[in-house]
């Protein structure tokens, strides 16, 4: 048998207090993971990097390349001449 406490519409205060705090908590851990992998880069062999380009595409012409052999969000030492699969062409 359940019990139904939780569903009352009369629900107490220290309930709405519990709840509130787990809320907070849960949003405040959720930031501090969103921040913590904004600043991550992922591996070469996660983005299937390469050193060569794929037709036209390269790191050279890549918005995440960061000149002079670094990108925002594949590890290591980035070729101009390689991709990945995070490829996104400046405009
Ligand atoms: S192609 Fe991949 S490794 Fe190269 S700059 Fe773009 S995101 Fe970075």
């Amino acid at each position: 048998m359940r019990n139904n406490k939780d569903s009352s519409p009369h629900i107490s205060r220290r309930v709405a207090l519990t709840r509130t705090a787990i809320a907070l908590g849960v949003a405040a851990a959720g930031a501090t993971v969103t921040d913590a992998s904004a600043q991550q880069k992922i591996t070469p062999a996660a983005a299937k990097y390469q050193d060569q380009p794929k037709g036209q595409q390269s790191c050279a012409v890549c918005v995440n390349f960061q000149p002079p052999n670094a990108c925002k969000f594949v590890q290591g030492t980035i070729s101009p001449s390689g991709w990945c699969l995070l490829f996104a062409p400046k405009t």
